[in-house]
């Protein structure tokens, strides 16, 4: 990947009086049109900042949850522009839309050091699209495109990737630049034995990614829901557990392809269909016809924690199991503290993922035991694979 402009790769002066479009991640939990966590907001700070100080009219826009085009209420960013007023401790301009006229004209009226908000961006099925129209619609509202959301860098988003055509200035904000300079590292020299745990739901998600980084890996652990779709292939019976039969080809090459690199769950905790209150914890790898499994269990975590060691690269992505309930989280939270021991111990820890990082949490692990947390699941999966990510792709060639 080539070495791309960051926003201090612009001398400062050319930002005053101009509109700069930030694409960010305000993709923050919401309940009872009350934000309940705003990490994502306040780790924005030194972007919009460095911009506001650089007298730049500061255009922000994010995605919120799934409408899938539609204007869902529970999902408005107007919590987020409330926050935003307290965090930059001035009043921001929510104009309640998208694109469109009243928009840019807003857009334009920004004093110097000013910053506006738009709605959200997936209100539109356009965005997702990649539609062209929209893209064109959404530059119109600046003159200078910046990239701080490198979460949704390897989607080709409008606003990710269509609307960059129109910009001849297109940077990383610092998150994203830091992003880089940290994953481009250990792409260019990973220290082996190099680990890949994965969790979490879809291998379809993920697959692109895995496919990758399976061959760069020494050891792929796989738990979580990912994890029934190969022991399916195994020929392992996983009772109701939801398989992605369309995956089932590809998993059963890999685990010819890769034997021995690729580890399953030995073990389970199950219960019944929709986390049922009877739960059982299984020995072998076989999953009771009518039960799901929930979490691996404790001869799986042995098992996994065996390579989770003080050395090497650790890569991890996809809690490894239905962690949010307590009686699913213990599988979850011993490869959480094993994985925190193993940078203490001296190993290279990489996590990636919202849900993962949120298992983190509530494992009681801190981010300064891990060596970089990064901000996009699926976009640090892509990047350490190797891939180009479109919405790094695009920006300026430094
Ligand atoms: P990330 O956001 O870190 O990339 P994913 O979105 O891929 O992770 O997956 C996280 C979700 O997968 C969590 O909500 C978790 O509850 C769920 N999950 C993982 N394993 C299981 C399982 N065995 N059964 C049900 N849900 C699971
Ligand atoms: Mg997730």
């Amino acid at each position: 990947m080539k070495k791309k402009l960051l926003v201090t790769d612009l001398p400062s002066s050319q930002y005053e009086g101009k509109r700069v479009f930030v694409r960010v991640d305000f993709n923050v939990p919401v309940k009872g049109g009350k934000i309940t966590e705003d990490y994502r907001i306040r780790r924005t700070i030194p972007t919009i900042d460095y911009l506001t100080k650089c007298g730049a009219k500061v255009i922000l826009a994010s995605h919120m949850g799934r409408p899938k085009g539609r204007k869902i209420k529970d999902l408005s960013m107007a919590p987020v522009a409330a926050r935003l007023n307290e965090v930059l401790g001035t009043q921001i301009h929510f104009p309640d839309a998208v694109v469109g006229d009243r928009v840019e004209s807003a857009s334009k009226k920004l004093e110097n050091g000013e910053v506006m908000l738009l709605e959200n961006l997936r209100y539109y099925n356009e965005e997702t699209e990649n539609d062209s129209d929209f893209s064109k619609k959404l530059a119109l509202l600046a003159d200078i495109y910046v990239n701080e959301a490198f979460g949704t860098s390897h989607r080709a988003h409008a606003s990710t990737y269509g609307m960059t055509a129109y910009f001849d200035k297109k940077y990383a904000g610092f998150m994203v630049g830091n992003e880089m300079k940290f994953l481009n590292r250990l792409i260019k020299s990973p220290k082996n034995p190099y680990v890949v745990i994965v969790g979490g739901m879809k291998i379809k998600d993920k697959i692109g990614a895995l496919k990758k980084i399976i061959e760069k890996a020494d050891r792929v652990l796989v738990g979580g829901g990912v994890a029934y779709t190969f022991l399916e292939a195994c020929g392992v019976s996983v009772g109701k557990c939801s398989v992605e039969k369309d995956m089932l080809p590809w998993a059963r090459k890999a685990l010819e392809d890769y034997r021995g690199k690729i580890l399953l769950p030995v073990d389970h905790v199950m219960a019944e269909p929709a986390g049922g209150k009877k739960t059982l914890t299984v020995t072998g790898a076989e999953i009771y016809e009518d039960m799901t499994a929930y979490d691996i269990g404790p001869k799986t975590v042995e098992k996994f924690t065996s390579y989770i060691k003080g050395e090497g690269t650790v890569f991890w992505n996809g809690p490894m199991g239905f962690f949010e309930v307590d009686n699913f989280s213990n599988g979850t939270s011993a490869i959480a503290r094993s994985f925190a021991l193993a940078k203490w111990r001296g190993a290279t820890t990489v996590l990636g993922g919202g849900d993962s990082v949120a298992a983190l949490k509530k494992s009681g692990v801190d981010f300064s035991e891990v060596t970089h947390v990064s901000t996009g699941g699926g976009a640090c999966f892509e990047f350490l694979g190797g891939s180009d990510l479109p919405g790094i792709s695009i920006l300026s060639d430094s």
